[in-house]
Protein backbone atom coordinates (compact mmCIF):
# COMPACT_ATOMS: atom_id res chain seq x y z
CA UNK A 1 0.00 0.00 0.00
CA UNK A 2 0.87 3.39 -0.65
CA UNK A 3 1.55 5.33 2.28
CA UNK A 4 1.15 9.51 2.28
CA UNK A 5 4.70 10.05 2.15
CA UNK A 6 5.35 7.84 -0.83
CA UNK A 7 2.29 9.30 -2.95
CA UNK A 8 3.25 11.17 -6.03
CA UNK A 9 3.11 15.21 -5.30
CA UNK A 10 0.02 17.03 -7.63
CA UNK A 11 0.15 20.15 -8.79
CA UNK A 12 -2.73 21.64 -6.28
CA UNK A 13 -4.23 25.30 -6.74
CA UNK A 14 -3.51 27.50 -4.14
CA UNK A 15 -6.26 28.24 -1.79
CA UNK A 16 -7.97 31.53 -1.36
CA UNK A 17 -9.58 33.02 2.01
CA UNK A 18 -12.80 35.06 2.57
CA UNK A 19 -14.68 36.25 5.45
CA UNK A 20 -18.78 36.36 5.37
CA UNK A 21 -19.65 39.93 5.19
CA UNK A 22 -23.79 39.32 5.05
CA UNK A 23 -25.99 37.06 4.48
CA UNK A 24 -29.36 37.53 2.61
CA UNK A 25 -32.81 34.94 1.76
CA UNK A 26 -33.53 35.92 -1.87
CA UNK A 27 -36.53 33.59 -1.90
CA UNK A 28 -37.42 30.35 0.18
CA UNK A 29 -34.78 28.11 -1.12
CA UNK A 30 -32.00 30.62 -2.30
CA UNK A 31 -29.83 32.46 0.05
CA UNK A 32 -27.18 35.01 -0.82
CA UNK A 33 -23.94 34.71 0.54
CA UNK A 34 -21.75 38.14 0.39
CA UNK A 35 -17.84 37.29 1.00
CA UNK A 36 -14.81 40.00 1.56
CA UNK A 37 -11.87 38.51 -0.40
CA UNK A 38 -8.33 38.59 1.46
CA UNK A 39 -6.43 41.34 -0.21
CA UNK A 40 -3.19 39.02 -0.48
CA UNK A 41 -5.87 36.85 -3.16
CA UNK A 42 -5.71 37.79 -6.36
CA UNK A 43 -9.63 37.28 -7.92
CA UNK A 44 -8.72 36.77 -11.82
CA UNK A 45 -12.79 37.09 -12.61
CA UNK A 46 -14.09 38.77 -15.71
CA UNK A 47 -13.66 36.74 -18.70
CA UNK A 48 -16.65 34.72 -18.14
CA UNK A 49 -20.09 34.99 -16.86
CA UNK A 50 -20.10 31.56 -15.44
CA UNK A 51 -17.09 32.06 -12.88
CA UNK A 52 -17.21 29.42 -10.08
CA UNK A 53 -15.28 28.47 -7.08
CA UNK A 54 -14.78 25.74 -4.85
CA UNK A 55 -15.63 25.95 -1.70
CA UNK A 56 -13.53 23.87 1.10
CA UNK A 57 -15.22 22.19 3.59
CA UNK A 58 -12.79 19.99 6.12
CA UNK A 59 -14.50 17.51 7.45
CA UNK A 60 -15.80 17.93 11.10
CA UNK A 61 -13.79 17.97 13.98
CA UNK A 62 -10.48 18.99 11.48
CA UNK A 63 -9.06 22.09 11.84
CA UNK A 64 -5.66 22.91 9.14
CA UNK A 65 -2.73 25.50 9.98
CA UNK A 66 -3.14 28.65 8.34
CA UNK A 67 -2.80 29.56 5.92
CA UNK A 68 -4.20 26.43 4.21
CA UNK A 69 -1.90 24.47 2.21
CA UNK A 70 -3.80 22.46 0.31
CA UNK A 71 -0.58 20.17 -0.84
CA UNK A 72 0.83 19.94 2.56
CA UNK A 73 -2.61 18.69 3.66
CA UNK A 74 -2.34 15.79 1.13
CA UNK A 75 0.82 15.40 1.58
CA UNK A 76 0.88 14.72 5.56
CA UNK A 77 -2.64 13.53 6.01
CA UNK A 78 -4.90 10.77 5.82
CA UNK A 79 -7.51 10.95 3.20
CA UNK A 80 -10.35 11.21 5.67
CA UNK A 81 -8.95 14.28 6.85
CA UNK A 82 -8.57 15.88 3.49
CA UNK A 83 -11.34 18.70 2.80
CA UNK A 84 -14.46 17.96 0.44
CA UNK A 85 -15.08 21.01 -1.72
CA UNK A 86 -18.01 22.38 -3.49
CA UNK A 87 -18.64 24.31 -6.67
CA UNK A 88 -20.45 27.85 -6.91
CA UNK A 89 -21.00 30.15 -9.40
CA UNK A 90 -19.30 33.66 -8.83
CA UNK A 91 -22.67 35.64 -9.10
CA UNK A 92 -21.06 38.93 -8.80
CA UNK A 93 -17.31 40.26 -8.02
CA UNK A 94 -17.06 43.94 -6.84
CA UNK A 95 -13.17 44.72 -6.98
CA UNK A 96 -13.39 47.72 -5.24
CA UNK A 97 -14.83 46.25 -2.40
CA UNK A 98 -13.44 42.56 -3.48
CA UNK A 99 -16.79 41.07 -2.65
CA UNK A 100 -17.95 38.17 -3.71
CA UNK A 101 -21.64 37.12 -4.51
CA UNK A 102 -22.51 33.96 -4.64
CA UNK A 103 -26.22 32.14 -4.26
CA UNK A 104 -26.77 28.99 -2.68
CA UNK A 105 -29.84 26.79 -3.34
CA UNK A 106 -30.74 25.37 0.17
CA UNK A 107 -32.17 22.19 -0.53
CA UNK A 108 -32.23 20.38 2.95
CA UNK A 109 -30.09 19.72 5.75
CA UNK A 110 -28.38 17.10 3.42
CA UNK A 111 -25.17 18.04 2.34
CA UNK A 112 -22.59 20.38 3.36
CA UNK A 113 -22.16 23.72 1.05
CA UNK A 114 -26.62 24.17 1.15
CA UNK A 115 -26.46 23.96 5.23
CA UNK A 116 -23.74 25.89 5.59
CA UNK A 117 -25.17 29.03 3.55
CA UNK A 118 -28.29 28.52 5.46
CA UNK A 119 -26.12 28.80 8.94
CA UNK A 120 -23.52 31.07 8.37
CA UNK A 121 -23.24 34.24 10.23
CA UNK A 122 -21.00 37.39 9.54
CA UNK A 123 -17.40 36.94 10.91
CA UNK A 124 -17.02 33.42 9.58
CA UNK A 125 -14.05 32.29 7.55
CA UNK A 126 -14.14 30.37 4.12
CA UNK A 127 -11.01 28.84 2.02
CA UNK A 128 -11.94 28.37 -1.55
CA UNK A 129 -10.18 27.27 -4.89
CA UNK A 130 -10.51 29.19 -8.41
CA UNK A 131 -11.75 30.97 -10.40
CA UNK A 132 -12.56 29.06 -13.53
CA UNK A 133 -15.21 29.34 -15.74
CA UNK A 134 -15.58 29.04 -19.73
CA UNK A 135 -18.83 30.58 -20.90
CA UNK A 136 -19.75 34.63 -21.89
CA UNK A 137 -22.37 36.02 -24.40
CA UNK A 138 -21.01 35.63 -27.64
CA UNK A 139 -21.50 39.35 -29.48
CA UNK A 140 -21.59 37.49 -33.00
CA UNK A 141 -24.28 34.65 -32.20
CA UNK A 142 -27.71 35.68 -33.88
CA UNK A 143 -29.64 34.75 -30.61
CA UNK A 144 -29.23 32.97 -27.33
CA UNK A 145 -30.42 30.40 -25.57
CA UNK A 146 -30.02 29.74 -21.30
CA UNK A 147 -31.88 27.09 -19.44
CA UNK A 148 -31.17 26.13 -16.33
CA UNK A 149 -32.72 24.65 -12.86
CA UNK A 150 -31.91 26.89 -9.51
CA UNK A 151 -28.60 25.78 -9.41
CA UNK A 152 -27.58 27.49 -12.84
CA UNK A 153 -30.00 30.68 -12.28
CA UNK A 154 -26.90 32.38 -10.59
CA UNK A 155 -24.84 32.02 -14.20
CA UNK A 156 -28.07 32.26 -15.74
CA UNK A 157 -28.73 35.88 -14.11
CA UNK A 158 -24.47 37.05 -14.87
CA UNK A 159 -24.87 36.16 -18.21
CA UNK A 160 -28.47 37.77 -19.15
CA UNK A 161 -26.94 40.81 -17.46
CA UNK A 162 -24.26 40.49 -19.87
CA UNK A 163 -25.27 40.36 -22.99
CA UNK A 164 -24.62 42.84 -25.88
CA UNK A 165 -26.87 45.60 -25.91
CA UNK A 166 -30.12 44.34 -28.26
CA UNK A 167 -29.17 41.05 -27.86
CA UNK A 168 -32.08 38.14 -29.07
CA UNK A 169 -32.12 35.52 -25.70
CA UNK A 170 -34.48 33.18 -24.51
CA UNK A 171 -34.12 32.10 -21.25
CA UNK A 172 -35.66 29.55 -19.17
CA UNK A 173 -35.33 29.15 -15.17
CA UNK A 174 -37.29 26.05 -13.53
CA UNK A 175 -38.11 26.87 -10.11
CA UNK A 176 -40.11 24.41 -7.50
CA UNK A 177 -42.61 27.45 -7.89
CA UNK A 178 -43.74 31.61 -8.20
CA UNK A 179 -41.95 32.02 -4.59
CA UNK A 180 -39.07 31.05 -6.03
CA UNK A 181 -38.77 33.36 -8.80
CA UNK A 182 -36.15 36.27 -8.84
CA UNK A 183 -35.77 39.27 -10.83
CA UNK A 184 -33.30 39.61 -13.56
CA UNK A 185 -31.43 42.38 -15.12
CA UNK A 186 -31.60 42.62 -18.83
CA UNK A 187 -30.24 44.40 -21.66
CA UNK A 188 -31.56 43.22 -25.04
CA UNK A 189 -34.58 41.65 -26.00
CA UNK A 190 -34.48 38.83 -23.87
CA UNK A 191 -37.84 36.66 -22.83
CA UNK A 192 -37.35 35.19 -19.66
CA UNK A 193 -39.60 31.90 -18.65
CA UNK A 194 -39.77 31.18 -15.45
CA UNK A 195 -41.10 26.88 -15.41
CA UNK A 196 -42.83 25.63 -11.84
CA UNK A 197 -41.52 22.43 -11.39
CA UNK A 198 -44.35 21.90 -8.55
CA UNK A 199 -44.38 17.95 -7.66
CA UNK A 200 -42.93 16.85 -11.26
CA UNK A 201 -38.89 15.58 -10.91
CA UNK A 202 -36.25 18.58 -11.39
CA UNK A 203 -35.93 19.20 -15.01
CA UNK A 204 -39.12 17.47 -16.51
CA UNK A 205 -41.25 20.28 -16.97
CA UNK A 206 -38.04 22.43 -18.10
CA UNK A 207 -37.48 19.94 -21.02
CA UNK A 208 -41.16 20.17 -22.18
CA UNK A 209 -41.12 23.81 -21.70
CA UNK A 210 -37.88 24.17 -24.29
CA UNK A 211 -38.64 21.90 -26.56
CA UNK A 212 -41.82 23.01 -27.31
CA UNK A 213 -41.29 26.59 -27.20
CA UNK A 214 -41.26 26.99 -31.17
CA UNK A 215 -37.79 28.42 -30.94
CA UNK A 216 -35.86 30.44 -33.83
CA UNK A 217 -34.12 29.22 -36.14
CA UNK A 218 -30.28 30.81 -36.55
CA UNK A 219 -26.89 31.04 -35.25
CA UNK A 220 -27.53 30.46 -31.29
CA UNK A 221 -25.22 30.40 -28.61
CA UNK A 222 -26.61 27.69 -26.02
CA UNK A 223 -25.89 27.96 -22.01
CA UNK A 224 -27.89 24.98 -20.44
CA UNK A 225 -26.84 23.70 -16.80
CA UNK A 226 -28.64 22.03 -13.79
CA UNK A 227 -29.09 18.55 -12.70
CA UNK A 228 -27.67 16.21 -15.11
CA UNK A 229 -30.33 14.01 -16.37
CA UNK A 230 -32.24 16.69 -17.55
CA UNK A 231 -29.29 18.23 -19.10
CA UNK A 232 -28.56 15.24 -21.06
CA UNK A 233 -31.80 15.51 -22.43
CA UNK A 234 -31.55 18.74 -23.70
CA UNK A 235 -28.09 18.64 -24.98
CA UNK A 236 -29.72 15.30 -27.04
CA UNK A 237 -32.07 17.54 -28.04
CA UNK A 238 -30.14 20.35 -29.25
CA UNK A 239 -27.64 18.32 -30.81
CA UNK A 240 -29.91 15.49 -32.60
CA UNK A 241 -33.31 17.48 -33.42
CA UNK A 242 -31.48 21.32 -33.74
CA UNK A 243 -28.50 20.44 -35.52
CA UNK A 244 -26.65 23.21 -33.02
CA UNK A 245 -22.56 22.14 -33.25
CA UNK A 246 -21.06 21.57 -30.17
CA UNK A 247 -18.54 24.49 -30.38
CA UNK A 248 -22.07 26.57 -29.64
CA UNK A 249 -22.66 24.39 -26.40
CA UNK A 250 -22.39 25.00 -23.31
CA UNK A 251 -24.09 22.59 -21.53
CA UNK A 252 -23.11 20.69 -18.02
CA UNK A 253 -24.68 18.77 -15.06
CA UNK A 254 -23.98 21.01 -12.32
CA UNK A 255 -25.14 18.31 -9.82
CA UNK A 256 -27.08 14.63 -10.42
CA UNK A 257 -30.16 13.17 -8.07
CA UNK A 258 -29.07 11.00 -5.71
CA UNK A 259 -25.32 11.42 -5.53
CA UNK A 260 -23.46 14.13 -3.62
CA UNK A 261 -21.00 16.39 -5.30
CA UNK A 262 -18.01 14.01 -4.41
CA UNK A 263 -19.53 11.16 -5.89
CA UNK A 264 -20.94 13.12 -9.35
CA UNK A 265 -17.31 14.68 -9.64
CA UNK A 266 -16.00 11.43 -9.80
CA UNK A 267 -18.40 9.89 -12.42
CA UNK A 268 -18.52 12.62 -14.30
CA UNK A 269 -16.12 12.41 -17.04
CA UNK A 270 -17.76 9.21 -17.66
CA UNK A 271 -21.00 10.37 -17.55
CA UNK A 272 -20.09 12.66 -19.87
CA UNK A 273 -17.96 10.72 -21.95
CA UNK A 274 -20.98 8.17 -22.52
CA UNK A 275 -23.43 10.78 -23.37
CA UNK A 276 -21.60 12.13 -25.53
CA UNK A 277 -21.03 8.59 -27.23
CA UNK A 278 -24.85 8.04 -27.02
CA UNK A 279 -25.53 10.99 -28.59
CA UNK A 280 -23.37 10.74 -31.63
CA UNK A 281 -23.97 7.73 -32.39
CA UNK A 282 -27.90 8.49 -32.43
CA UNK A 283 -26.33 11.61 -34.74
CA UNK A 284 -24.92 9.16 -36.91
CA UNK A 285 -28.07 6.98 -37.29
CA UNK A 286 -30.15 10.30 -38.17
CA UNK A 287 -27.64 11.16 -40.94
CA UNK A 288 -28.12 7.86 -41.83
CA UNK A 289 -31.80 7.73 -42.84
CA UNK A 290 -30.77 11.04 -45.07
CA UNK A 291 -32.42 13.69 -42.43
CA UNK A 292 -31.05 16.43 -44.26
CA UNK A 293 -30.34 20.14 -42.34
CA UNK A 294 -32.16 22.71 -43.17
CA UNK A 295 -30.72 26.04 -44.52
CA UNK A 296 -30.81 28.20 -41.35
CA UNK A 297 -33.00 31.49 -41.40
CA UNK A 298 -32.53 34.54 -40.51
CA UNK A 299 -33.51 35.29 -37.29
CA UNK A 300 -36.59 37.41 -36.16
CA UNK A 301 -35.99 40.75 -34.54
CA UNK A 302 -38.52 40.01 -32.56
CA UNK A 303 -39.15 36.75 -30.86
CA UNK A 304 -42.59 35.16 -30.60
CA UNK A 305 -42.64 32.14 -28.47
CA UNK A 306 -45.42 29.99 -27.68
CA UNK A 307 -44.38 29.48 -24.16
CA UNK A 308 -44.70 32.62 -22.14
CA UNK A 309 -44.93 36.03 -23.31
CA UNK A 310 -42.57 38.33 -24.88
CA UNK A 311 -40.67 40.68 -23.31
CA UNK A 312 -39.37 43.95 -24.44
CA UNK A 313 -36.30 45.03 -22.26
CA UNK A 314 -34.54 47.99 -22.61
CA UNK A 315 -30.85 47.95 -22.36
CA UNK A 316 -29.26 48.48 -18.95
CA UNK A 317 -25.73 50.07 -18.36
CA UNK A 318 -23.51 47.24 -16.39
CA UNK A 319 -23.02 47.43 -13.05
CA UNK A 320 -19.41 46.58 -13.17
CA UNK A 321 -16.12 48.37 -13.74
CA UNK A 322 -15.36 49.38 -17.39
CA UNK A 323 -11.60 47.54 -17.24
CA UNK A 324 -13.86 44.18 -16.75
CA UNK A 325 -16.24 44.47 -18.84
CA UNK A 326 -17.29 40.70 -18.63
CA UNK A 327 -17.61 40.68 -14.76
CA UNK A 328 -20.62 39.83 -13.46
CA UNK A 329 -22.49 42.75 -12.28
CA UNK A 330 -24.57 42.61 -7.82
CA UNK A 331 -28.28 42.87 -9.06
CA UNK A 332 -30.23 43.56 -6.16
CA UNK A 333 -33.17 40.79 -5.35
CA UNK A 334 -35.68 43.34 -5.61
CA UNK A 335 -37.22 44.56 -8.57
CA UNK A 336 -35.06 46.50 -11.05
CA UNK A 337 -36.76 48.83 -14.01
CA UNK A 338 -36.45 46.39 -17.11
CA UNK A 339 -37.16 43.61 -16.23
CA UNK A 340 -39.82 40.92 -16.66
CA UNK A 341 -41.12 37.04 -16.36
CA UNK A 342 -43.52 34.69 -17.68
CA UNK A 343 -45.12 31.85 -16.49
CA UNK A 344 -44.60 28.49 -18.91
CA UNK A 345 -47.97 27.02 -20.13
CA UNK A 346 -46.32 24.32 -22.42
CA UNK A 347 -47.98 23.46 -25.04
CA UNK A 348 -47.15 19.55 -26.59
CA UNK A 349 -43.87 18.76 -28.48
CA UNK A 350 -43.77 19.30 -31.77
CA UNK A 351 -43.08 15.83 -34.06
CA UNK A 352 -40.33 15.10 -35.78
CA UNK A 353 -41.07 16.60 -39.18
CA UNK A 354 -41.86 19.72 -37.32
CA UNK A 355 -38.74 19.71 -35.44
CA UNK A 356 -36.21 18.72 -37.84
CA UNK A 357 -37.30 21.61 -39.61
CA UNK A 358 -35.31 23.64 -37.35
CA UNK A 359 -32.19 21.81 -37.79
CA UNK A 360 -28.95 23.85 -38.49
CA UNK A 361 -25.54 23.13 -39.63
CA UNK A 362 -24.62 19.81 -39.04
CA UNK A 363 -22.09 18.39 -36.12
CA UNK A 364 -18.63 19.70 -35.41
CA UNK A 365 -16.12 19.36 -32.36
CA UNK A 366 -15.30 22.07 -30.07
CA UNK A 367 -14.45 23.18 -26.71
CA UNK A 368 -17.10 24.40 -25.25
CA UNK A 369 -19.15 21.09 -24.59
CA UNK A 370 -18.62 20.25 -21.02
CA UNK A 371 -16.53 23.47 -19.84
CA UNK A 372 -17.24 23.51 -16.07
CA UNK A 373 -16.40 22.28 -13.17
C1 LIG B 1 -19.70 25.10 -12.26
C2 LIG B 1 -20.78 24.91 -11.21
C3 LIG B 1 -21.43 26.01 -10.70
C4 LIG B 1 -22.43 25.86 -9.74
N1 LIG B 1 -23.03 26.97 -9.23
C5 LIG B 1 -23.98 26.85 -8.26
C6 LIG B 1 -24.56 28.02 -7.67
O1 LIG B 1 -24.20 29.16 -7.97
N2 LIG B 1 -25.52 27.83 -6.72
C7 LIG B 1 -25.91 26.56 -6.32
O2 LIG B 1 -26.79 26.45 -5.43
N3 LIG B 1 -25.36 25.45 -6.87
C8 LIG B 1 -24.39 25.57 -7.80
N4 LIG B 1 -23.81 24.45 -8.34
C9 LIG B 1 -24.30 23.13 -7.89
C10 LIG B 1 -23.67 22.71 -6.55
O3 LIG B 1 -22.27 22.60 -6.68
C11 LIG B 1 -24.27 21.35 -6.16
O4 LIG B 1 -25.64 21.45 -6.02
C12 LIG B 1 -23.64 20.75 -4.91
O5 LIG B 1 -23.90 19.37 -4.92
C13 LIG B 1 -24.21 21.34 -3.61
O6 LIG B 1 -23.45 20.85 -2.52
P1 LIG B 1 -24.10 20.45 -1.11
O7 LIG B 1 -22.96 20.24 -0.19
O8 LIG B 1 -25.14 21.44 -0.73
O9 LIG B 1 -24.83 19.08 -1.40
P2 LIG B 1 -24.13 17.64 -1.66
O10 LIG B 1 -23.42 17.16 -0.45
O11 LIG B 1 -23.30 17.72 -2.90
O12 LIG B 1 -25.41 16.72 -1.93
C14 LIG B 1 -26.27 16.28 -0.89
C15 LIG B 1 -27.60 15.83 -1.50
O13 LIG B 1 -28.29 16.97 -2.02
C16 LIG B 1 -28.61 16.79 -3.39
N5 LIG B 1 -28.47 18.10 -4.07
C17 LIG B 1 -27.34 18.74 -4.41
N6 LIG B 1 -27.60 19.90 -5.01
C18 LIG B 1 -28.95 20.01 -5.07
C19 LIG B 1 -29.83 20.99 -5.59
N7 LIG B 1 -29.40 22.11 -6.19
N8 LIG B 1 -31.16 20.77 -5.47
C20 LIG B 1 -31.64 19.64 -4.88
N9 LIG B 1 -30.85 18.67 -4.37
C21 LIG B 1 -29.51 18.86 -4.46
C22 LIG B 1 -27.60 15.76 -3.90
O14 LIG B 1 -28.10 15.06 -5.03
C23 LIG B 1 -27.43 14.88 -2.68
O15 LIG B 1 -28.45 13.91 -2.60
C24 LIG B 1 -22.79 24.58 -9.29
C25 LIG B 1 -22.10 23.45 -9.81
C26 LIG B 1 -21.12 23.62 -10.76
C27 LIG B 1 -20.40 22.40 -11.29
Amino acid sequence: MTTAAERPERRTPTAKHATVVRTERLTPHMVRVVLAVDPAADLAVGAYTDHYVKLVFPPAGTTYPEPLDLAAVRRDLPREQWPRTRTYTVRAWDPAAREMTVDFVVHGDEGLAGPWAARVRPGEGIWFLGPGGGYAPDPAAAWHLLAGDESALPAVAAAVEHLPPGALAKVFVEVAGPQEEQKLDASGEVEVVWVHRGDRPVGAALVEAVTSAGLPDGDVQVFVHGEAHFVRELRRWLRLDRGVPLERLSVSGYWRRGSDEDGWQSSKREWNAEVEREQERAEGSVRTVGVRAAPSRTVPRTVRPRVGRTCSVRPAPLRTAASAPHSPGLTPPSGTPGTCGSTATPRPPRGPAERRRGRGPGPSRGPRSWPNG
